[in-house]
């Protein structure tokens, strides 16, 4: 929801520009980790929904920890003012140079996603006479039930270690001095809103907790992951996740046991519905067929509709909620036929010069901009837009 004062002063400004709504972030933050606290829960922000220094800085100042995808991303997060003992750092594809920015960070935890790395970090990690911590990034076989795209813990997914190398795990774990094993780290996919998909992950994160018992191996950390969705569909309705719904899900399923701590990687749920992307209407092609809005803002500003054939709530800001409907297909400037937000939109007629808003736009949005088409980068302002 946008006040008029506020649509004031984008009438303003150049578009097309992220509009940050950072009390609400910070809200957002404060709802999370006060339904972690209750369970003793330890919450890392997923930095590759938005790196965005604002949004970090917020981040940051909550207290949580920070889930990294990249050595660039470690190296933020440090600058960024996140402790490096609640930094932890995943992905299929770590290089040496990742590695070794890490071991020099002393980050908390390597999450390790094949056989082949664990044995790279344990060499790396020798080199420099450092122990490495490591959880092992488990693919549960856990379908999502999201969009295939972002769907992480099936089998013909590229994440995590299957369950029947995990003999292999074990044994090279034996063989490398500079690694400890900390525990074991699970990610399912994101945009995750039927709930039972948690619920399935619980059991089945419990039965492998059994398995590395029996092995002799402690596990210390549990770490569960991210995922949870947002409403794409009525960005106003709850602004903010049901996080407690959430953690109380995990309180209720997983089988947590003296010693051990239960970790979370959030990332869209905390930032999406901070932000919005504010773009002007450029042209009107009435056709025959098809009517289009072409907006100043397109698949270089925000590319999620493109990728991930992913809904954002559109709006006129300009219009009022009471002139007549036309259907439009909302697109972009770039050239390029996927460069388009939805088809069939339902809107106020609308005119050269209106300011639209495409909600729901802090979570993989600004972070995926690009300079295709040499376009100008998108702007970022925030609460103290003037
Ligand atoms: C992307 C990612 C997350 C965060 O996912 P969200 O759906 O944004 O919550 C968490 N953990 C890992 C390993 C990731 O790659």
């Amino acid at each position: 929801m946008f006040s008029p004062d506020i649509i004031t002063k984008f009438q303003q400004h150049e578009t097309p520009f992220y509009y940050y709504d950072l009390d609400l972030l910070q809200r957002t933050l404060k709802a999370c980790t006060n339904a972690a606290d209750n369970y003793g829960y330890h919450v890392h922000y997923a930095l590759k929904a938005n790196f965005n220094p604002k949004v970090l800085q917020t981040v940051q100042a909550a207290g949580l920890g920070a889930d990294c995808v990249s050595g660039n991303e470690v190296l933020a997060a440090i600058e960024h003012g996140f402790d490096r003992n609640k930094v932890v750092f995943a992905g299929v594809g770590k290089s040496d140079k990742e590695i070794n920015a890490a071991l020099d960070a002393d980050i908390f935890c390597f999450n390790v996603e094949s056989v082949q790395e664990m044995e790279v970090i344990n060499d790396l990690a020798a080199a420099k006479g450092k122990t490495a911590r490591v959880a092992i990034r488990i693919n549960p076989n856990v379908d999502a039930h999201t969009h295939h795209n972002i769907t992480t813990g099936l089998e013909e997914n590229k994440f995590g270690i299957n369950t029947w190398q995990l003999d292999d795990v074990v044994f090279t774990l034996g063989n490398c001095k500079n690694l400890e094993f900390l525990g074991v780290h699970f990610h399912v996919g994101s945009q995750i809103t039927n709930l039972d998909v948690f619920e399935k992950l619980c059991v089945r994160v419990n039965e492998l907790h059994e398995w590395f018992e029996a092995k002799g191996l402690f596990i210390k950390v549990l770490n569960v992951g991210g995922g949870l969705g947002v409403d794409y569909y009525n960005p106003d309705k709850d602004p903010i996740c049901d996080f407690a719904g959430y953690f109380k899900i995990f309180k209720d399923h997983l089988v947590v046991k003296e010693g051990q701590e239960v970790h979370f990687e959030l990332g869209r749920a905390l930032v999406a519905q901070s932000a919005s992307l504010i773009s002007r209407v450029l042209y009107v092609k009435n056709g025959q067929k098809k009517n289009f809005l072409i907006l100043d803002a397109g698949m270089t500003e925000l590319i999620r509709p493109m990728l991930y054939e992913a809904y954002h709530h559109i709006q006129n800001l300009t219009k009022g909620d009471n002139d007549a409907t036309v259907i439009y297909d909302v697109v972009g400037p770039i050239c390029e036929s996927t460069d388009r937000f939805r088809t069939d939109v339902a809107l106020p007629r609308s005119h050269r010069g209106d300011l639209i808003a495409v909600r729901t736009a802090g979570a993989y949005g600004e972070v995926m901009a690009s300079g295709y088409n040499l376009r100008d980068r998108v702007q970022s302002v925030y609460n103290d837009i003037d």
